[in-house]
């Protein structure tokens, strides 16, 4: 039986071999299970909080193969005292030699004195269990571990600092307000009044749906912080897909993955741009030559489409635009008619339509060009494409940008339109965005369900007593986010998908 209260220790650095690797110990016992290995001038009882001391860590006399006391490595231990720790608890750091092999004999002297090795997360987990970090924090950690680009890094660091818990706080803070008082005033209508009630709550009602909206718009962006915008590239044979390909990947072309079981093989690929991160779609279709209908591209760049998050349109701007080309905008825009615009069951559903934005590349910008971007832009209209800025905005949004996969002429002006069509802009350090994830967005839809049937209640007149129930609704569903609404097995959950030793 897994106990809260054990001592627990794990590697908390990489595996393979290193100058030093730390292993890290947790909970009441810490500093006595370590001291009693721990020999040095001074006994680690005696270290105040955030001191360090040298010494060699032994097997005891009597465990092991030898009959005496055996010396395992060279260490410094650090011991931290609770509650001013990562976990709140007592945590002793002992930095050897960072040999796996090293490593692993340390651990089971460890767990010989009575310390028990740590799940995934466990550290992590006890820092939430201790109150010192909420869920959203905790899941921060991971984030800051796993980030792969400059902008996923910034903005995990961002909620590590509590951004999404304030927010989250606010707005729950709002909702409670509102369900106390219409208790209030139905237990004692002489001191609170209803009066008039219906158009207050219908104010809070809107402001918070809107705050929630834009929190669910932003787990898409932390879906393309986290995993990279999917970036599709299509164009006409000979506009320079390929090039514009190499162009991106530059120096960075070394992440290559292959998703079988598809008709064909996909190749995926990343490439970093203005700290952002791009997965190359279909990437094995821009390089087949053989196959003209395919790298026309009509039905490739449909199915891009669809999945991608980004387009990009290569065109030759030193010929004339041909009839593929146009057949290829056409092709893009086609869904654009047909899409609905947001409606309450969209709201239900996320985001439900594609509608990635394009970025009509003018490429070969370096020779005597024949296609303007004034052109394009006109093209761009016709096809009920909004330009990127544009306030009557269509659904999908374009943009035109001159380039040049042979000089790299125009590959930060792509960088700066990347940013800003997907992340407003630059981050900065001041401003706020947070990485939210799957759960986060199913439980701050399911609050903005449970707000859209008060604003319902509101609007048909019905006595203000049934608004509480759904605003208690939507307090416990934001509650999930935060880990103050406690469900089963979620916090076991989220802290499996870490790794050992954090
Ligand atoms: P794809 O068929 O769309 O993948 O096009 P490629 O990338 O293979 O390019 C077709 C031809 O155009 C090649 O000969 C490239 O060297 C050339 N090309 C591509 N981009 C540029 C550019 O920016 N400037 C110039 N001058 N030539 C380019």
């Amino acid at each position: 039986m897994i106990s809260e209260k054990d001592t627990i220790c794990a590697i908390a650095t990489g595996t393979g071999s290193a100058g030093i690797g730390i292993v890290r110990l947790s909970g009441p016992e810490a500093i006595g299970i370590a001291g009693k290995l721990f020999r040095g001038k001074r006994r680690l009882s005696e270290l105040k909080s955030y001191t360090a001391a040298y010494g060699h860590l032994v097997r005891p006399a009597g465990t092991g193969r030898e009959e005496n006391e055996e010396i395992l490595d060279e260490v410094i231990a650090l011991v931290m005292r609770a509650p001013h720790t990562y976990t709140t608890e007592d945590v002793v750091e002992l930095s050897c030699h960072g040999g796996p092999l090293v490593m692993r004999r340390v651990l089971d002297v460890l767990v010989c004195a009575g310390a028990r090795l740590a799940e995934p997360g466990e550290f992590t987990k006890r820092a939430y269990l201790g109150g010192r970090i909420d869920l959203t924090e905790a899941e921060a950690v991971m984030d800051v571990i796993a980030a792969e680009n400059e902008r996923a890094l910034t903005a995990s660091l961002q909620q590590l600092r509590g951004g999404l818990r304030d927010e989250v706080s606010d707005l729950r803070e709002k909702i409670l307000y509102e369900t106390a008082y219409i208790e209030s005033a139905l237990d004692d209508p002489e001191n609170y009044s209803l009066e008039d009630y219906a158009d207050r709550i219908g104010t809070v009602l809107a402001e918070s749906k809107k705050r929630i909206r834009s929190l669910i718009a932003g787990a898409e962006e932390g879906r393309m912080l986290r995993q990279g915008i999917r970036t599709a590239i299509v164009g006409r044979p000979n506009a320079g897909k390929s090039s514009i390909l190499n162009l991106l990947l530059g120096e960075e072309r070394a992440i290559v993955t292959e998703i079988a079981g598809t008709t064909r093989d996909i190749l995926e690929e990343k490439a970093i741009l203005g700290g952002v991160q791009l997965v190359l779609v279909d990437t094995a279709g821009i390089r087949e030559t053989s196959d003209t209908v395919e790298k026309i591209g009509v039905q490739r760049a449909k199915a891009a489409v669809e999945t991608a998050d980004l387009i990009l349109l290569v065109i030759d701007a030193a010929e004339p635009l041909s009839g593929e080309d146009k057949e290829l905008l056409r092709s893009i825009s086609e869904d654009t008619a047909s899409a609905e615009p947001g409606n309450a069951a969209d709201e239900k559903q996320g985001s439900g339509q594609n509608h990635a934005p394009i970025l009509v590349l003018l490429n070969k910008n370096d020779l005597d060009t024949v296609v303007s971007a004034k052109d394009l832009e006109q093209i761009l209209k016709e096809n009920g494409i909004g330009l990127f800025g544009d306030t009557d905005a269509s659904k999908r949004t374009g943009r035109v940008l001159e380039i040049s996969a042979a000089t790299g002429d125009g590959k930060d002006r792509l960088a700066e339109a990347v940013q800003e069509l997907f992340f407003s802009g630059k981050l900065t350090d001041s401003q706020e965005q947070y990485i939210l994830n799957a759960r986060h967005k199913e439980a701050l839809q399911d609050a903005l369900s449970a707000l859209s049937r008060v604003s319902d209640s509101v609007d048909a007149g019905v006595g203000e007593d049934f608004y509480t129930i759904d605003l208690l609704a939507a307090y416990e569903a934001l509650g999930r986010i935060t880990g103050e609404t406690l469900e089963d097995d979620l916090a076991d959950k989220i802290f499996k998908e870490f790794c050992m030793g954090k």
